[in-house]
């Protein structure tokens, strides 16, 4: 049910049933099995309900463990995605926060439900706009919006315990290193379609920028400035 006058979903809308909360569970075992140990990304998968950041109509897919689309020619993430990077990140309640590409803000609220404060970016105004008046999103607290492009990162907000990237940029973007704290970690998917590698970049005290190479994925590609 769709309340006219905002086109926002009725609170009614978000209900987690018996049968997505056992999917659920199935989910973060499946992703367990699948190599994922720290214990909170698991629980926050966990107890966020997938269902309520998928469009109208496909939430019967929620719990497949799939990319799905969510217009504008973009895409939730895979949940195992979402829980290697956010592994990767090796996040702590209270850290600060910047993701790039909000989409969905389904990776947004995972952090949430973590205990970050997170700030995210997202290039596509329909897509911003969306999140911002998502209203179960005002249940978790610490999430911040910006209609932007995220290859300048967030500098009134700098600097960041953590970046997480979710679009694919070719090299990784100078202004979100420099945005980086010293003693952070930046997790990104980098490289052209197709031949996307996760990279995990640890800022030292120092401020040098140590490299590591994971696991292949495929994300759409980070793009330059911002869609009205
Ligand atoms: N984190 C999202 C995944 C979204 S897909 C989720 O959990 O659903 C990647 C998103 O990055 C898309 O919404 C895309 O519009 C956005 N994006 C691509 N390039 C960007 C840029 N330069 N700045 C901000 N957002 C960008």
């Amino acid at each position: 049910m769709k309340n006219k006058a905002t086109n926002k979903p009725a609170v009614t809308e978000y209900a987690d049933t018996k049968a997505q909360v056992l999917q659920r569970q199935a989910l973060v075992e499946n992703i367990a099995a699948n190599g994922i140990t720290d214990v909170n990304v698991l629980t926050a998968i966990g107890k966020l309900p997938r269902q309520f950041f998928m469009p109208a109509g496909t939430e019967a897919d929620a719990y497949t463990d799939k990319a799905f689309p969510i217009g504008e020619g973009q895409t939730i993430s895979q949940p195992y995605t979402v829980a290697y990077q956010t592994q990767l990140l090796r996040v702590h309640p209270g850290h600060k926060i910047l993701e790039v590409g909000t989409g969905s803000a389904y990776q947004a609220a995972v952090l949430a439900m973590m205990g970050a404060i997170v700030y995210t970016i997202e290039r596509q105004k329909k897509l911003y706009d969306r999140a911002m008046h998502f209203s179960y999103l005002q249940t978790l607290p610490g999430l911040h919006f910006c209609h932007g492009d995220g290859f300048e990162g967030w500098p009134d907000e700098a600097p960041f315990d953590r970046i997480l990237v979710t679009a694919a940029p070719d090299t990784i973007p100078p202004a979100l290193t420099t945005q980086l704290r010293p003693g952070g970690i930046l997790v990104a998917p980098v490289g052209a379609k197709g031949l996307q590698r996760m990279i995990r970049i640890t800022k030292g005290e120092d401020g040098q920028l140590t490299e590591e190479l994971f696991e292949h994925f495929s994300f759409v590609p980070m793009l330059r400035g911002k869609v009205e």
